[in-house]
């Protein structure tokens, strides 16, 4: 029977491959997560049978209780939360990892009849009963990994929610502080690889990456934070990684692994978007410049359009495309939105939703809740895709969104988004922003698109702005 646990871990591995590999695409996304679901719960039957101590009882009540809490986190927590969520999601990983460092860590000791703060007898016996130094390397990345993941997600989950600034915190000599911390941590880590005997070394160690995560995440601010979110998912992966290292479990090497490398071709993929690179984005500090939040620095006048107006043009309009950001999620507009869009249908008109890769504020934000309201797949279209043709769409209506369609990214070399590819709103004939105010969006910045020569501000609540113009259509096809 010993054959069975890693039987078990070989199934899941591949069902955690094809998971991953169903999610890559909307339309198979669903079954990918199921997929991964029960190769984890493969795992985690196969993990508590090899440690021969858990009664088939405990994985069904273990199983119940995890089902009941993931039940429960899904249905309570607000689409809105879900960034703050992710975040935590992955401090927590990271966590996981640094207690695994520790636990085996004492364990070893404590065979070895080593008290904390007391020296072994005899060091290289107290190493060899802890595996070796392959294992003390292990347990100081799994420590040091885990300790940055969890402090910097804390702070990516403060900065997401509002609860601490979203601008980046800058000081004088951060750089050089942040390189003595570093510093320090590869020394420690050398000393404690080829004699772990030295608990403080492991103490200290653990409280320098605690403050490495604050100091990695606090001077990145802005646009930039999508990148942080998926290289600090990245962390959380390689810290599970280092943890499968510490215990020897292949299965957590291989999830590990999987969800490190997943995380490295998102963060790819964010920069891209951001059109950054992320050594430039880990030591810049975006958004750190005096951009105001009311428009103040730029010269014009924001035209404002009331409703009904602007559905005389929509009535008029032959092709129309919608620009999600993140103000649709706060309205929880994407149903109303979906019905705007089947009335403009209705009325003969192209409907298309532009998506932008960091809209919103997570991964795959506006086509998670686009896909909620049964958005058909095939009218997203990507930011690439859908510039080259914005020129002749009739009307483009900016849902929530800002940072993602400031044109400064393109006019204004001194924006801290300048060169930051974004969807050409302001070349449709008519564009319809749709916000409360005149405030900036995430980057803290002015935009120059309320401002143009075509653009109309529908001021309010998206999702009000969005039913009063379907009620318009509904009242003028009565
Ligand atoms: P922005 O944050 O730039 O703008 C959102 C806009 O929505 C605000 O200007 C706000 O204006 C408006 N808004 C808020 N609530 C409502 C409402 N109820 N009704 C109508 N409008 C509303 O969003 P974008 O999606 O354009 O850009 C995303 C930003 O977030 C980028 O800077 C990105 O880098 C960042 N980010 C993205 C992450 C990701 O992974 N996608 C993660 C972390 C950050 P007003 O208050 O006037 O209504």
């Amino acid at each position: 029977m010993t054959f069975i646990p890693p039987l078990l871990y070989i199934i899941s591995a591949i069902l955690f491959i094809l998971g991953i590999k169903g999610l890559s695409k909307a339309t198979t996304a669903r079954r990918g997560n199921a997929t991964s679901s029960v190769g984890m719960l493969l795992a985690v039957v196969a993990t508590l049978i090899s440690t021969g101590v858990v009664e088939v009882q405990w994985i069904i009540v273990g199983a119940a209780a995890g089902a009941l809490i993931g039940f429960l986190a899904a249905r309570l927590v607000q689409m809105t939360g879900m960034p703050e969520m992710v975040a935590l999601f992955n401090g927590f990983g990271g966590l996981a990892s640094l207690l695994v460092g520790w636990g085996t860590y004492q364990g070893a000791a404590d065979n070895a009849l080593v008290g904390l703060g007391n020296f072994a007898a005899n060091p290289s016996e107290f190493l060899a009963s802890l595996g070796g130094s392959f294992s003390s390397a292990t347990i100081f990345a799994a420590i040091l990994i885990g300790g940055v993941t969890f402090t910097g997600s804390l702070i990516a989950w403060g900065k997401l929610s509002g609860t601490i600034t979203q601008k980046p915190v800058l000081f004088f000599g951060q750089n050089v502080v942040n390189s003595l911390i570093v510093l320090a941590i590869l020394a420690g880590g050398v000393w404690f690889t080829i004699n772990p005997d030295y608990y403080w070394v492991a103490i200290a160690a653990t409280g320098a990456a605690l403050i490495m995560g604050i100091m990695v995440v606090i001077p990145i601010g802005g646009g930039d934070m999508p990148v942080v979110i998926s290289l600090l998912n990245s962390y959380s992966g390689l810290a599970a990684c280092a943890a499968g290292f510490v215990i020897r479990n292949n299965l957590l090497i291989i999830t590990g692994a999987l969800v490190g490398a997943s995380g490295i071709i998102l963060t790819n993929i964010m920069c891209k978007a951001m059109n950054r690179s992320l050594i430039n984005v880990l030591f810049s500090g975006f958004g750190s410049g005096t951009g105001g939040g009311g428009g103040a620095g730029i010269q014009g006048e924001a035209k404002s359009m009331q409703p009904s107006d602007a559905y005389y043009i929509l009535e008029a309009a032959s092709s129309v495309v919608v620009i999600p950001g993140y103000g649709m999620a706060v309205a929880q507009a994407q149903h109303a939105v979906r019905e705007l869009a089947e009335a403009l249908e209705a009325n003969g008109a192209e409907v298309k939703y532009a998506i932008h890769p960091v809209a919103g504020r997570m991964p795959g934000h506006m086509n998670v809740l686009l896909a909620e309201a049964n958005v058909s797949y095939d009218q997203l279209v990507e930011m690439d895709s859908i510039n080259p043709s914005m020129d002749t769409q009739d009307v483009a209506i900016v849902i929530g969104a800002n940072d993602v369609v400031n044109p400064a990214a393109h006019e204004d070399e001194g924006s801290p988004i300048y060169g930051m590819p974004i969807i050409d709103a302001e070349k449709a004939r008519t564009c319809f922003i749709l916000k409360r105010s005149m405030a900036s969006g995430f980057a803290g910045i002015d935009n120059p698109l309320f401002f143009k020569e075509k653009s109309y501000m529908i001021f309010g609540d998206a999702k009000a702005t969005v039913e009063s113009l379907v009620g318009e259509f509904k009242e003028s096809a009565a």
